[in-house]
């Protein structure tokens, strides 16, 4: 089974069983489990952004903040506008050779940046931790993956289209690079979200700038540094800031193209900032994915299944579960039997041996989930457990579980993007079809039955990207993603992912 996301979610029970195609995950995993990191994470003050193949300072600097105790971590480089301008003119620069670099050596240097990648996971990881706060093991798994889907990323190809070969005329249709692409990441997964954006991006002839969140810049950066002696000058520029920087650099003349991972919100901004320039774009965006759980599962094993799919990292995936639909006959139990599993996780101190779930990953999020968690008391809804965050300081709250509350509420129709997962019970399918269905969202959903068939019958009947049965997040380098509605527009990974990162250019050679 390949590495996916789904493992490094739940790695922090150890599912390295399953992290099998990425072995240096497995060793990984299993280093982290064995030697636990220091409790301070290390200050990074000094890392520069890499624009032109070089290392640049900003003229001003944000602070980043640790979300495990609010502890000033970094001062990270504000990018000016006219620094922006450098950049993105250095990547058009570079963005000439680059497209006539052989696909194959292009295809190696992909390669080469995953043997960077592997020989720093230690190193990155900490920055992820520090600046996000899921656990150690979790965040090298999520640079593993990184380096992982580098490769798996590069045995993808480009073949050309033969649409004709006649003595009349020879007509090819193949597939051109854009030019420079804008890659902006949101704070969840740093480095994971990287996956699905640089090595495609990359391997089909593009230069790309890199901007994460300013929430989470560290490990991106630090990454840029690190892959500056791998990359031909230009290829790969990582800028960071906390103001205007992601607008600018989304709507810049100079980009060809947006690969935006972010809100809902953010998305329709950078789609309306594409439009004058009819700048190409893919956005992968919120979710507010269903479960639909039968009344023939296992209710122990679907406890424990249930609990990591909707607050693996701490509920902030956007292909977690989020709302659960449980069938009237199994309710009572099944919802017993989470609130009795959430009661053995740990959650505190992600550098700490054995903890399983972090903090909120900043004081914006937080802020968002409490409000929710607020709306459901004012609301009367009951906790079966959670509901209390814990003290400052730390943007830690408790898993919440809310029982039963109605289907317009906004712990229902909201994404909630953190550890509160409302309960909600049914007892007939077409109506549970029409509530999954509901909403502006259409990202993932999933099934889960003893029986194939019945679930399938149903999840084919479900309006998502991607709809699982029997199991969620499972996703590898060589299969397309994506939301649906509100939730996106393209695809990530795979051969169609790739594609999103090139036009169609068709020749045609008249003979005789
Ligand atoms: P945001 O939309 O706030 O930010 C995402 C990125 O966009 C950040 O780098 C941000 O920079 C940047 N940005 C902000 N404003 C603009 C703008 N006008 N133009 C271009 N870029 C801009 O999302 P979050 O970081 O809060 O991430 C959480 C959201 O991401 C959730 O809704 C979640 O569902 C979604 N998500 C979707 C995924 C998917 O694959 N569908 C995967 C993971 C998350 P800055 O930090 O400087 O503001």
């Amino acid at each position: 089974m390949p590495y996916s996301l789904e493992d490094a979610a739940f790695s922090g029970r150890a599912r390295s069983a399953t992290v099998d195609a990425g072995r240096e995950a497995v060793a990984i995993l299993t280093v982290h489990r064995s030697s636990p990191m220091s409790h301070s994470p290390t200050v990074a003050t000094n890392l520069t952004m890499t624009i032109g193949g070089a290392a640049v300072s900003g003229r001003s600097s944000f602070e980043v903040v640790n979300p495990t105790d609010e502890a000033l971590i970094a001062y990270a480089p504000e990018c000016t506008r006219e620094q922006l301008d450098h950049a993105v003119l250095a990547a058009r620069t570079a963005a000439r050779t680059w497209a006539a670099v052989p696909f194959a050596q292009r295809r190696r240097l992909l390669h080469e940046m995953a043997d960077v990648i592997d020989a720093h996971v230690d190193e990155l990881g900490r920055l992820v931790t520090a600046e996000q706060g899921k656990p150690s093991a979790v965040a090298a798994a999520e640079v593993a993956g990184l380096a992982y889907w580098l490769r798996e990323t590069a045995a993808l190809t480009l073949p050309e289209t033969v649409n004709e070969d006649s003595g009349e005329r020879l007509s090819v249709t193949r597939r051109v690079p854009l030019g420079v692409v804008a890659a902006i990441t949101p704070w969840n997964y740093p480095m994971g979200q990287l996956s699905f954006k640089l090595g495609p991006a990359l391997l089909a002839g593009n230069t790309v700038v890199v901007k994460p969140s300013a929430f989470t810049p560290l490990s991106t950066l630090r990454l840029g540094e690190l892959l500056r002696d791998v990359l031909p000058a230009g290829v790969l520029t990582v800028v960071s800031g906390s103001g205007d920087l992601g607008a600018w650099l989304s709507g810049h003349p100079g980009i060809d193209k947006v690969s935006f991972t972010g809100s809902t919100a953010t998305g329709r901004a950078v789609m309306a900032g594409a439009a004058p320039t009819l700048t190409r774009i893919t956005l992968e965006l919120g979710g507010n994915d269903p479960a639909i759980v039968l009344p023939d599962v296992d209710v122990p094993s679907m406890a424990e299944k249930l609990f990591w799919a909707a607050f693996s990292n701490t509920g902030q995936i956007c292909l977690a579960v989020k709302r659960v639909y449980i069938h009237a006959d199994i309710y009572d139990e099944l919802t017993r039997s989470l609130a009795d599993y959430a009661a053995t996780i740990r959650m505190g101190d992600p550098t700490q041996e054995g903890t399983q779930l972090g903090p909120i990953s900043n004081r914006r999020q937080y802020e968002t989930v409490l409000d929710l968690i607020e709306d459901c008391r004012r609301q009367g809804h009951t906790f079966l457990t959670g509901g209390t965050p814990a003290p400052r300081p730390g943007f830690f709250v408790p898993v919440t579980l809310v029982d039963n509350p109605p289907e317009e509420s906004r712990i229902v129709r909201e994404e909630q993007f953190g550890p509160v997962l409302p309960l909600l019970r049914f007892d007939d399918v077409d109506d549970v079809v029409a509530r999954a269905n509901a909403g502006e969202y259409a990202l993932g959903a999933s099934v889960w039955s003893a029986d194939p068939d019945a679930a399938l019958a149903i999840a084919r009947r479900l309006d998502a990207g991607t709809v699982w049965v029997n199991e969620i997040m499972h996703l590898t380098p060589q299969v397309a993603f994506g939301g649906r509605k509100q939730s996106g527009i393209g695809v990530e990974s795979g051969h169609e992912g790739l594609l999103e990162f090139t036009e169609a250019q068709t020749i045609t050679v008249r003979r005789g």
